[in-house]
C-alpha cells in the first residue's frame, strides 16, 4: 500500500518525537511491504519564524493532499518565548485551531490505557489499578458550548453572562457513527455520556445515539450521566471501552481519564473528519523545558502513528505490531526518564525509537 503522510514536526521536542515515530513507521513499512511518502510542513513557532504566520495556506493545501497528518507538538515557553508577545491570532496555537478547522476535524479520540508495567504511576488504589483499563474517549470537537452564541450584558449594575449549548442532530449523528465504528474495531461497547436528566441537548444526543445504535447490533450501548461517569472513571475504569460524548464533557473527562494513567509521555490522540482522514498527535505539549536533550518520551507519538495506521489506513495488523512493540519494550524494562522506576534501564528518545523499531 502507498501511504501519503504529511508530518508537522512543530516546536520543542516535536521534531525529536516525530523523528522516532517515523523510524517506527519505516520499520512497519519494511516488514509489511508498504511505501510511505512523507512531506513536512511548518506549523506553530517554526512557521512564525520562517513565514510570519503560524500556518500558511500552502501548508494547509499540502496537509489536505495527504491521506493523514502526523504531528509532534507546537508552542514554546509561554512566559519567555517572543511568540507569545504576538496577537493571539498569530501565536503558535492559532495554527492548530486553523488546521483543525480547515480539515473539518470534528471527532477527537484519546485512548487511556494503563500498561501492566506502569501501574506504579497510576494514582488510583492498588486494587483498581491491578484490574487495568483500556478505553477510548471520543469527544465531539466542533460544536456544543464552546461554539454556541455567547454574550455578557449588564442591567441595573448587575452583569449576566450567557453561553449556549447547541447541537443539531446531524452533528450528533456523525460523531455517533464514528464512535460505533471505532467500538466495532475494539471490544464492542459504547458508553454514551450526557446530562439527559436536565439538558435538552442531551436528550436529543441520547435519541440520535440510540437511532445510530440500531445500525450496529454487534455493539452494546449504555447511557451514563456525566457526573456518574466522572466518578466511575476513578472507581471502576475497567468497565469502559468507548466513551462517546459532547465537547465540554469530553474535554473534562478525557483529561481525567488520561491523568489516571499517570504517564503524560504515553498518551496518544487523533482528530478525524467524516472521511478516513485524520490528524494524529500526542496529547502532551512541546515540552520546551526538555527540548533538544534527547530525553523526551516518543511513545505517545509512536502510539499516535499506530492509531493513524488503524483508523486512516485500516492497517490493524500493523497498528497491533506497534502497540505490541511498546508493550515489549516496557516489559524488557526500558524507560525514558518520565516513566522511570527502580531497577529499569534508562534510555533516551532516540534509543527508545531504535528499540521500538527493532521489535516491529
Ligand atoms: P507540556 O505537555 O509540553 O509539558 C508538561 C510537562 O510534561 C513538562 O515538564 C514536560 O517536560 C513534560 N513532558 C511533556 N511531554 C513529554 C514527553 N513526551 N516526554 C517527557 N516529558 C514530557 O505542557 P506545557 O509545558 O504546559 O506546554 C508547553 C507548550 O506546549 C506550550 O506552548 C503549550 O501551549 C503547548 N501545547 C501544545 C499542544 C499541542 O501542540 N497540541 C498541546 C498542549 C500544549
Amino acid at each position: 500500500m502507498e501511504l501519503k503522510i504529511t508530518c508537522i514536526p512543530g516546536d520543542g521536542i516535536g521534531p525529536e518525537i516525530v523523528g522516532e515515530a517515523r523510524k517506527v513507521l519505516d520499520a512497519v513499512a519494511a516488514k509489511y511491504g508498504h511505501v510511505i511518502h512523507y512531506t513536512d510542513i511548518l506549523m506553530g513557532g517554526a512557521s512564525i519564524d520562517a513565514c510570519g504566520v503560524p500556518l500558511t495556506e500552502e501548508a494547509i493545501a499540502t496537509a489536505k493532499s495527504a491521506d493523514a497528518v502526523l504531528m509532534g507538538s507546537i508552542g514554546g515557553d509561554t512566559s519567555t518565548s517572543p511568540w507569545y508577545k504576538l496577537p493571539p491570532n498569530l501565536r503558535p496555537e492559532a495554527g492548530l485551531l486553523a488546521i483543525r478547522k480547515a480539515l473539518n476535524l470534528f471527532a477527537n479520540l484519546r485512548p487511556a490505557v494503563l500498561y501492566d508495567e506502569l501501574t506504579g504511576a497510576c494514582p488510583l488504589k492498588e486494587e483498581i489499578a491491578a484490574a487495568g483499563f483500556d478505553m477510548m474517549i471520543m469527544r465531539e470537537l466542533t460544536g456544543g458550548l464552546y461554539f454556541g452564541e455567547r454574550r455578557t450584558t449588564e442591567s441595573d449594575g448587575v452583569k449576566t453572562a450567557v453561553d449556549t449549548l447547541v447541537y443539531n442532530e446531524n452533528e450528533i449523528r456523525r460523531i455517533a457513527v464514528k464512535g460505533f465504528e471505532i467500538a466495532r474495531k475494539r471490544r464492542g461497547k459504547v458508553t454514551s455520556v450526557d446530562k439527559a436528566n436536565v439538558l435538552d441537548s442531551s436528550r436529543l444526543w441520547r435519541q440520535v445515539v440510540e437511532e445510530v445504535a440500531g445500525d450496529y447490533p454487534e455493539v452494546t450501548l449504555e447511557h451514563m450521566l456525566v457526573d456518574n461517569c466522572a466518578m466511575q472513571l476513578v472507581k471502576d475504569p475497567a468497565q469502559f471501552d468507548v466513551i462517546l460524548t459532547e465537547n465540554m464533557f469530553g474535554d473534562i473527562l478525557s483529561d481525567e481519564a488520561s491523568m489516571v494513567t499517570g504517564s503524560i509521555g504515553m498518551l496518544a490522540s487523533a482528530s478525524l473528519n467524516d472521511t478516513k482522514f485524520g490528524l494524529y498527535e500526542p496529547s502532551h505539549g512541546s515540552a520546551p523545558d526538555i527540548a533538544g536533550k534527547d530525553i523526551a518520551n516518543p511513545i505517545a507519538t509512536v502510539l499516535s502513528a499506530a492509531m493513524m495506521l488503524r483508523y486512516s489506513f485500516d492497517l490493524d495488523t500493523e497498528a497491533d505490531a506497534i502497540e505490541q512493540a511498546v508493550k515489549q519494550v516496557l516489559k524488557e524494562g526500558y524507560r525514558t526518564s518520565d516513566i522511570m522506576s527502580e531497577g529499569c534501564t534508562p534510555v533516551g528518545c532516540r534509543q527508545m525509537g531504535d528499540l521500538l523499531a527493532e521489535r516491529i
